[in-house]
Parts: C-alpha cells; sequence; structure tokens
C-alpha cells in the first residue's frame, strides 16, 4: 500500500546552504535505497515535507527524521493512501520571496511562506508547484 504524508516543521535554529545539502545528501541516498520520493522545502525557518512510498517505509522513516535534533515543532499536515506518487524522483525546493515563489503563493491566497497557515490541499498545491517551477528552471 502507497501512502503520502505530508508535515512542517521549524528549524531548531536557520539552516545554511551546507545544512540544507547535507539533509538532502542523506535524503537522496536513503529514499532512493527505501523506494521513498517526496519533495522538501525550507524557507523563514519553516521545513514543509512530502513523503510517498510504501506505507510502513514512509511511516519509519518519518518517525526518525521527527526524532532529528535539527528541528522540532513537527506536524503531520496529512496522511493519505496514494494509488500513485505525485512525486516522481527526491527533489528539493527552495523557497524565496522573489518573483515566481511569490506568485505561486498569491495564487494559493497566501502572503507568505507560512506551513502552519496552509491547508492540507495548499500545502500539496505549494509542493506540487515548487517541483514545476524546478522542471521548468532546469528546462
Ligand atoms: P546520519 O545522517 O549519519 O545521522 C545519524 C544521526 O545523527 C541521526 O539521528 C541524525 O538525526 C543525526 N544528525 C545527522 N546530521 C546532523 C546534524 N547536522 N545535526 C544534528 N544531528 C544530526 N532522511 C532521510 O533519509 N530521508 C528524508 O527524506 C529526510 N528528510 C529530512 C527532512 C528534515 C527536515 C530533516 C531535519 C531531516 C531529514 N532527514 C531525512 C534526515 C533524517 O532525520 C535522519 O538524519 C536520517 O534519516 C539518518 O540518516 P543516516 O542513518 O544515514 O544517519
Amino acid at each position: 500500500m502507497l501512502v503520502r504524508l505530508t508535515y512542517f516543521s521549524r528549524a531548531l535554529r536557520a539552516m545554511s546552504l551546507a545544512d540544507i545539502r547535507d539533509i538532502l545528501q542523506t535524503a537522496r541516498r536513503n529514499n532512493a535505497e527505501r523506494g521513498v520520493c517526496g519533495m522538501l522545502s525550507y524557507a523563514s525557518d519553516w521545513f514543509l515535507q512530502a513523503l510517498e512510498g510504501p506505507r510502513e517505509v514512509v511511516n519509519d522513516l518519518f518517525l526518525e527524521i521527527a526524532d532529528d535534533p535539527r528541528h522540532q515543532d513537527v506536524i503531520i499536515v496529512s496522511y493519505d493512501v496514494i494509488a500513485e506518487p505525485l512525486f516522481a524522483d527526491w527533489q528539493m525546493g527552495y523557497v524565496s520571496d522573489a518573483g515566481e515563489v511569490a506568485r505561486l503563493l498569491t495564487e494559493l491566497g497566501l502572503q507568505q511562506f507560512d506551513p502552519p497557515a496552509m491547508s492540507p490541499s495548499q500545502a500539496l498545491a505549494f509542493l506540487r508547484a515548487l517541483v514545476e517551477l524546478e522542471h521548468s528552471a532546469a528546462a
């Protein structure tokens, strides 16, 4: 059974690019081995992440992540059984206040990157739209 778990959390301290790279490197290695995919974004001291994969694997991984001392106040936004993953590959999004991302937030009726204020569907739409932005930037 495949599931998607989305959560947000607060970084214990401001993350540098090296900190984010470190998380990304571990996530890429472990998630590929475990058959998990998803999307992580970080801005304004908030993380927002979607994890997709087999139920037991996602559950275990989430418990591991939730225990990570780099963040706190971990809140599950949604947990759903899914037919197919929305995030084909592991990706990392960076949220800035500028340009496309600001437009994206406005489209979702949001002023800023503030995961506690997002509904489950807004959180998912935001992560999906980030993937598309990254794809179009890479094209
Ligand atoms: P290591 O990376 O060697 O870590 C061993 C232990 O040290 C773990 O308990 C870890 O939490 C802790 N640790 C590692 N680096 C630091 C550091 N710089 N500061 C403090 N403690 C540290 N992992 C995944 O596999 N997939 C994910 O999708 C994923 N997403 C994450 C999202 C966020 C927001 C955060 C904060 C972490 C995420 N991680 C993810 C990392 C995860 O929490 C564990 O660190 C990782 O699964 C453990 O990997 P490892 O067994 O290779 O051990």
